[in-house]
């Protein structure tokens, strides 16, 4: 189907009234602010940020921070999915190689060494957290980052751990092991199948 296009009018060839139109608007907040202590951020919902933050919905995807189990030991065991999946390749991590740092944990083979967020380039999209095998990566409620150098916005590890403190209810290797413990008795009874 071709869709006719509609010449532009005189007027609308000059931008003048389109113009016109948006100081309308501009003057008429301008206005509404001075003679009448209107305040239009606060009338839309959205208070006087940043004095007063803004409370954002349940559910929110903010920054990615890595989390610590209940027993404040790493979760994350540098598989590197994360740094894989991330789509602008904001996450580096550097594995604990040979000679390696050991797992602050039972039944954890390894640990990252180093692990770094680039918060310039992460687009809060929720991949990492999605493709963690651990989870051990959350994107949590905060919106608002600042620096004053490109470098602060480079999260490391103890940073990212430290932003993202305990996850609490969640510890996948003690779940594991009482699932192998219940799939010991042989036959598998009915209600022994988790649904
Ligand atoms: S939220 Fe998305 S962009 Fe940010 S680190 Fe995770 S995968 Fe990368
Ligand atoms: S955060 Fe999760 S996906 Fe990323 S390296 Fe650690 S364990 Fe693997």
């Amino acid at each position: 189907m071709i869709v006719d296009r509609k010449p532009l009018t005189f007027w609308e060839r000059l931008y003048l009234p389109a113009i016109w139109g948006g100081f309308k608007v501009t003057w008429r907040h301008f206005a509404n602010s001075v003679f009448r202590g209107h305040n239009t951020a606060k009338e839309l919902g959205d208070g006087y940020y940043p004095e007063v933050p803004w409370k954002v919905a349940e559910g929110y995807r903010g920054a990615p921070y890595l989390v610590r189990d209940q027993d404040g030991n790493t979760k994350c065991v540098s598989c590197q999915l994360c740094e894989f999946v991330c789509p602008p390749k904001a996450i580096r991590i550097i594995p604990p190689g040979d000679s390696g740092l050991k797992a602050d944990r039972a039944n954890a083979e390894k640990m990252p060494k180093e692990f770094e967020i680039n918060m310039l380039r992460c687009i809060f999209c929720g991949f990492c957290q999605e493709v963690c095998p651990e989870e051990a990566i959350f994107l949590q409620k905060d919106y608002s980052l600042t620096a004053l150098t490109r470098g602060e916005m480079i999260y490391d590890k103890e940073k990212l751990l430290a932003l993202g403190g305990t996850h609490a209810g969640i510890q996948k290797w003690k779940q594991k092991a009482d699932e192998a413990k219940e799939q010991e008795t042989f036959p598998v009874k009915p209600e022994m199948i988790r649904p």
